[in-house]
């Protein structure tokens, strides 16, 4: 079941669409939402104009999603991670506590396939990702595919374990070439999990269709490959957001690990905008469990 996330007051809320009053209020944004204006949306847009995916478990057209969350217990994001957010947008979004996220790790089975859309921090710092797998009656030698969104540690540390043995066995990986070809794909954990896997890694490109009829569409911005994967009406964004309270209707704000700031501001709202016209539901690998 697909419900709103908001509370009916983020409703009203209208997304900044294309800078405008930008400049005043996100100072830290400025450059990257010129730039993004291009690629940016010409109406204005309602938070309640977009659908997450909010169930543990959604049945869509001939496949099943899972949601993983990898941490253990909350996870919040204070303002300070996003550069200098003005003291009206602060009060409009309203959580001085912090903003809710997560770490999470998404399981699609489909004709008797099961895919793994990243593998979250990996058992050394705590990720719970196999035990989720379990509950949903999956073990690591039964993913037949790892998707992976981009290179960071909370997204490919759980693909070793402590020891720095493969986790996934069986599994074809598969990751953007962009991603692979940059700095990130030539670091430590980058490395060492690529050549693991050496055997049954892919490189795709963007538009590319994965098997099981997976699209990988171009998120980059808060890395050089990050990547959103669509598969039927299900549109995973990734790291698209770190605080959806903040990002959703003010998607000029980038957190500090994006790494192309104008970057992540142009996909950040041109996937916005795809995911609203196409009635697509999103869930992301931060978003508020
Ligand atoms: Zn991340």
């Amino acid at each position: 079941m697909i419900k709103k996330l908001f509370p009916i007051a983020m409703v009203a809320l209208t997304i900044a669409s294309c800078g405008g009053n930008a400049q005043n209020n996100a100072p830290n944004a400025t450059k990257c939402d010129q730039n993004a204006a291009a690629d940016c949306c010409n109406a204005s847009s309602q938070v309640s104009d977009y659908k997450f995916l909010d169930a543990k478990e959604k049945a869509f057209d001939g496949f099943t999603v899972y949601w993983l969350k990898d941490n253990d217990g909350e996870r919040k994001f204070p303002f300070d991670l996003f550069g200098n957010v003005a003291d009206d947008i602060k009060k409009e979004v309203n959580m001085p506590d912090g903003m809710p996220s997560s770490i999470s790790a998404y399981l699609i089975k489909t004709n008797g396939k099961n895919i793994l859309f990243d593998a979250g921090l990996g058992q050394k710092a705590n990720g719970q990702l196999l035990n989720e797998l379990s509950k949903v009656g999956v073990t690591p030698e039964q993913v037949d595919y790892v998707y992976i969104t981009h290179f960071h540690g909370d997204h490919i540390g759980g693909m070793l374990t402590p020891e720095g043995e493969k986790v996934f066995t069986k599994a074809e990986v598969y990751v953007s070439r962009l991603e692979k070809e940059s700095d990130l794909g030539k670091g430590e954990q980058a490395v060492k999990m690529s050549e693991k896997y050496a055997d049954k890694l892919h490189i795709f490109n963007f538009g590319d269709r994965l098997p099981e009829d997976v699209l990988a569409i171009d998120a980059v911005g808060h890395t050089p490959g990050h990547t959103a994967f669509k598969k039927g009406n299900l549109l995973i964004v990734g790291d698209l957001m770190h605080a959806m309270a903040l990002q959703l209707p003010h998607p000029e704000y980038c957190a500090n690990f994006d790494g192309d700031k104008e970057k992540a501001v142009a996909s950040r709202k041109r996937i916005l905008e795809y995911a609203k016209q196409n009635g697509l539901i999103m869930s992301g690998m931060h978003l508020p469990y």
